[in-house]
């Protein structure tokens, strides 16, 4: 039995049934045995990997697609941030291209989101030799003009989950019977947060609400919103949610996300709509990632290194590119949304 399914337990028999989100913050983030705090799980010995870990390109080309919209807004003074940066590889990739835009680095206060000690300090060996600051919440970036990039944060934040009956939801909580955990419903009330699904959804259907979003999601937007910026979400995900979309990772083998807490990632997808709702600037459509790269010379980039690569390393940097791109890999699954005020010129390779 895992840590935390003793720990876990042992808090169902005090307090009752948890709410998914209870579970998938403990599974994520419990200070000891957490995901995301207790160990490293991104990489190929991990349990999933991310776009900027499989290519330096992505960084490059968001980079440079960021950059472009801080010259577009006359290259004011700002901070540079990251949510949920991982192993600052993203970050990294993004300095080294930023490096060759004149300007841009020295007007850049570098800050980090992230929850987790343990990845900080990842993220402190690979941005050695940059000023950076680290905060563990987006409400505490400074009043100041912001460019954001989030990759794979969003669908790491804890949902809700509501099953429609009639025009009540009852909620999916996680109880225990004979000592594993399993999934109980609650009994149908009204979640006024839903009030507008009842439209779209039929009964028996399945929702995710992520409590959590709406504040960070709020904090981007107003600072975009009164001093100038942008964001790019990059995500798996759709404009709203519909069925139950939780999964667990595990060594990259997909698993049942009650079996062993703490011992694989757990995400859903994650729900734009609910991003734009509570951003109080402009916000892009949503374009496939793969139309993003492409439209920001992926293509272009990916021949000019492979001139300089042979062999396996070759191979693994054609399939990289293709990783990111195809529609059969994550360039139809993943989406980006772009965040920017009111009348500012478009952001480089979004759908406006
Ligand atoms: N963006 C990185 C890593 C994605 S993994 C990449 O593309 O490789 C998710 C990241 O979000 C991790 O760094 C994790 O520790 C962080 N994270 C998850 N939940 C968080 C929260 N509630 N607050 C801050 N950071 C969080």
């Amino acid at each position: 039995m895992s840590a935390l399914t003793a720990i876990l337990r042992e808090r169902i028999a005090a307090e009752g049934p948890i709410s998914l989100a209870d579970y998938m913050a403990t599974c994520l983030l419990h200070p000891e045995h957490g995901v995301y705090t207790g160990r490293d799980p991104l990489g190929a010995a991990g349990d999933f990997t991310t776009a900027p870990e499989i290519s330096q390109m992505f960084g490059e080309l968001t980079s440079l697609a960021l950059a472009r919209a801080w010259i577009d807004q006359g290259q004011p003074a700002f901070t540079l941030a990251e949510l949920g940066p991982g192993r600052g590889t993203l970050m990294a990739d993004i300095l080294r291209v930023g490096r060759k835009v004149p300007g841009f680095l020295d007007a850049a206060q570098v800050v980090l989101v992230e929850a987790s000690p343990h990845l900080r300090d990842r993220q402190k060996a690979a941005l050695e030799g940059h000023q950076v600051a680290w905060t563990d919440h987006a409400d505490k970036l400074p009043q100041a003009p912001l460019w954001l990039i989030a990759n794979e944060f969003f669908d790491a934040l804890p949902v809700r989950q509501f099953e429609r009956r009639g025009t009540g939801w009852c909620e999916r909580r996680v109880g225990a019977r004979d000592g594993a955990l399993v999934l109980g419903l609650t009994e149908a009330t009204e979640v006024a947060a839903l009030a507008h699904r009842l439209d779209d959804t039929r009964e028996g259907d399945v929702v995710e609400l992520t409590p959590s979003l709406p504040p960070i999601a709020e904090a981007i937007g107003q600072r975009i919103a009164d001093h100038g910026g942008a964001a790019l979400i990059v995500d798996y995900g759709d404009w709203r949610s519909l069925g139950d979309t939780l999964q667990a990772l595990r060594r990259h083998e997909r698993v049942d996300p009650l079996a062993a807490p703490g011992e694989a990632d757990l995400t859903t997808h994650v729900d734009f709509e609910a991003i734009t709702a509570a951003v109080p600037c402009a916000h892009t459509r949503l374009t496939p990632q793969g139309v993003f790269l492409e439209r920001l010379g992926v293509t272009a980039r990916a021949q000019q290194l492979a001139a300089g690569l042979q062999g396996a390393a070759l191979e693994n940097h054609v399939a990289a590119h293709r990783r990111l791109t195809h529609p059969e890999e994550m360039g139809t699954l993943f989406k980006v949304l772009g965040l920017l005020p009111e009348g500012a010129p478009p952001i480089a390779g979004l759908d406006t």
